[in-house]
């Protein structure tokens, strides 16, 4: 705990820390120093871990990266760092992230930026960027991260390490402040496969604070990571591979499918049509679920409160004019009117019904095959401030992460290569509740 201490301080240029919460720290590895003499150690006992800024952790401010959030320190845990704490882990602190966890670069963080700690010029990827960035540079041994449309895989892949979305539903949204509620899902960010599984282990499982969570066994998933890859059917959607997809990254895809198929794997082709509706589907309902979701953010119960507010309205206006960032307020603005009367059967009951295409694109591939491999991102990670303008281009970043979120499955991205000294992820996608599989996948390549 002490030497992560010292190196978050050493390489806080990187941006990747919002709080720092050493005393705590010291405090928690001090418990786990007596409970491992005493050999009572539990699966993470002084394991320093660091929290995406988006769990509520009793005590400490949660900013969830918007000024809205600046001075709100949260009375009580996300059923997930409760979890991680009865587990044992050390929390270092509150990692950096974009607003609301909207954004693919960490760069409309209330914070500042994230810099990539393989080419500091470069964006971290996002939303969870400082999680990312934080595991890649050795500030923590792991992090929280979430997911709602490529938020964990993306600044994973940017940064060269191993990130998995859980299944909808396999990890506790209680207290994890929300995005897009049906989309939303929590998970780890390790160096490795084995750590990202000893991470779940502890993250995963029923929760009744969360309507959505799901009442089914957890796997151990450190315990079939050996499993034997011979027969493994990986599927290769022909869509991810198209144009838009950086050579290179193609190229490095292709070498890592190929040594699968040395350990074993049979590798085919599949086609999923409808994938490419999956961006202006996921660009209907996330912010139509952004703007109810924020809409708690009136300046009255937490958060933000403008000075002198005249009435009541001007109270809520200027409190969420003030304190909500330019692409947080471009997304409700987009919600709230895809979901105004008369409008809401032409979008957000169409991207609906197009969401229910896609999901039945992967059920009907996961019927052929175990797995589906491809990108994570068409690029590697891009400069600091080169996309901010165009957030079209922007949301690009996440074409080939999105889909899973709006079919719910699981997906991991393990690092797989560099292009231009970067980076490069490959993406394995699998059935629902397949995180062990997933895993087992995973760290048989590394
Ligand atoms: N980049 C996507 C967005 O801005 C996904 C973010 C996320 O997964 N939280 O909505």
């Amino acid at each position: 705990t002490q030497d992560y201490l010292e190196r978050i301080r050493q390489f806080s240029a990187l941006n990747a820390y919002i709080t720092v919460t050493a005393e705590q720290a010291l405090a928690q590895a001090e418990a786990a120093d007596k409970r491992l003499a005493a050999r009572t150690a539990d699966l993470l006992t002084g394991i320093p871990i660091a929290q995406k800024d988006i769990f509520c952790t009793d005590g400490v401010k949660t900013s969830c990266g918007s000024k809205m959030l600046d001075n709100f320190i949260s009375p009580y845990n996300a059923t997930v760092v409760e979890k991680l704490n009865r587990a044992g882990a050390v929390t270092l602190g509150k990692l950096n992230m974009d607003e609301f966890a909207m954004g693919s670069s960490n760069e409309t963080s209330f914070y500042g930026p994230v810099q990539n700690p393989w080419d500091v010029t470069c964006v971290p990827g996002g939303s969870s960027g400082g999680s990312a960035a934080a595991v890649a540079a050795g500030l923590t041994a792991g992090a929280t991260g979430t997911d709602t449309g490529g938020s964990i895989r993306q600044p994973a892949a940017f940064c060269g390490i191993t990130g998995l979305k859980p299944t909808y539903g396999r990890v506790s949204r209680y207290g994890m402040i929300a995005y897009a509620s049906s989309l939303d899902q929590g998970g780890p960010m390790t160096r490795t496969a084995e750590d990202a599984a000893i991470m779940l282990q502890a993250m995963a499982g029923f929760d009744e604070k969360d309507s959505t969570s799901v009442d089914m066994p957890v796997p151990d998933y450190s315990a079939g990571l050996n499993q034997p890859l011979s027969g493994l059917k990986i599927g290769l959607p022909k869509e991810f591979f198209g144009e838009g997809l950086n050579g290179e990254i193609a190229a490095v895809i292709e070498t890592a499918v190929n040594e699968y198929r040395k350990l074993g794997a049979e590798v085919k082709e599949v086609s999923m049509p409808n994938l490419k509706y999956a961006i202006p589907a996921y660009y209907v309902i996330a912010p139509a679920e952004c703007s109810a979701n924020l809409s708690r953010f009136d300046g009255v119960r937490f958060g933000y409160r403008c000075d002198n507010p005249a009435d009541l309205a001007d109270l809520y206006t200027r409190s969420r004019g003030e304190a909500f960032g330019k692409e947080v307020k471009r997304r409700i603005l987009i919600g709230t009117y895809a979901l105004s009367a008369g409008y809401y059967d032409a979008y957000y009951l169409k991207a609906q019904k197009v969401r229910r295409l896609i999901t039945d694109d992967f059920k009907s591939a996961l019927a052929e095959v175990d797995v589906l491999m491809g990108p994570v991102s068409p690029t590697v990670a891009f400069g600091l401030g080169e996309k901010t303008g165009d957030p079209i281009q922007m949301y690009l970043s996440d074409i080939y992460t999105i889909a899973v979120n709006l079919a719910g499955l699981p997906a991991m991205s393990i690092p797989a290569g560099f292009v231009d000294n970067k980076p490069v992820g490959l993406q394995i996608i699998g059935n629902y509740f397949a995180e062990d599989r997933l895993l087992n996948v995973a760290h048989r390549y590394q």
